[in-house]
């Protein structure tokens, strides 16, 4: 079997090590034997909607959010929706997450609009939340990562989070959720990265896109997680 990653804006929304995520994605799916093509998505390029199984969008500070922003509405926008509608995965850190919601106003400057694909809206506050977060989500996982934005964002309240905040401060540092799950949209404030220390979630997201190219069928065998699952702990507990 074969997935194809789209990563949107490699070399302008790639901070705190975002990067990783991609690659343990990679790394994920080739202890399986599956391969991963990986194709970087600059500025200028579209994203066809049959393309791609899983798109990767990293966190930015607010100047390259608003270099991407354009492009990322009028070249990009209608492939992505459409392939969002029939289920390719998404997962978008920080300023990539804060651009899959309706938009971000940012300190200085105009609204930045997002794709609309999770129903949300992001401010920036006035102090900026730095530090390790870990959360646990409805079905009892916990999630590990770290934490930099000044970004308040707000679900509509029928917008399952990722996850409630154990520790840290979240989306927005007042209603105890962190991130986003609109079917296959993930969205998450969670650098660090986020999937080396996660394994489940990073083998969600995976068996997700295997079902979205191949069918429901599919089934990822389990791989050895101990040093993966010895990281979260140490993250898990980790002070914020
Ligand atoms: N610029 C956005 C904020 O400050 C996102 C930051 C990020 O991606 N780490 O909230």
């Amino acid at each position: 079997m074969k997935l194809t990653l789209g990563h949107l804006y490699p070399n302008h929304m790639n901070i705190y090590g975002d990067r990783g995520n991609v690659l343990t994605l990679y790394q994920r799916a080739l202890w399986r034997g599956i391969e991963m093509d990986i194709i970087s998505l600059e500025p200028g390029m579209p994203v066809p909607a049959d393309q791609f199984d899983i798109l990767f969008m990293g966190g930015g500070q607010d100047t390259q959010q608003i270099k991407v922003c354009h492009d990322l509405q009028t070249l990009k926008g209608e492939g992505i929706r459409e392939a969002a509608s029939q289920g390719m995965v998404i997962l978008a850190i920080c300023g990539g997450y804060q651009l899959m919601g309706h938009y971000y106003k940012p300190h200085d400057g105009d609204q930045l609009p997002g794709l609309g694909l999770i129903d949300a809206y992001t401010i920036a506050g006035s102090k900026r939340f730095i530090g390790n977060v870990s959360l646990k989500r409805p079905d009892g996982q916990t999630v590990v990562g770290f934490e930099n934005h000044s970004g308040l964002t707000y679900l509509a309240k029928d917008v399952t989070p990722l996850g409630s905040v154990i520790s840290g401060y979240g989306n927005n540092g007042e209603d105890g959720y962190e991130g986003a799950v609109v079917g296959n949209i993930y969205g998450t404030y969670l650098h660090g990265s986020l999937l080396p220390k996660n394994p489940q979630l990073a083998d969600e997201l995976l068996l997700k896109a295997l079902h979205y190219r191949y069918g429901p069928k599919v089934i990822l065998e389990p791989l050895n997680n101990t040093l993966e699952v010895q990281a979260h702990q140490k993250a898990l507990a980790f002070k914020p």
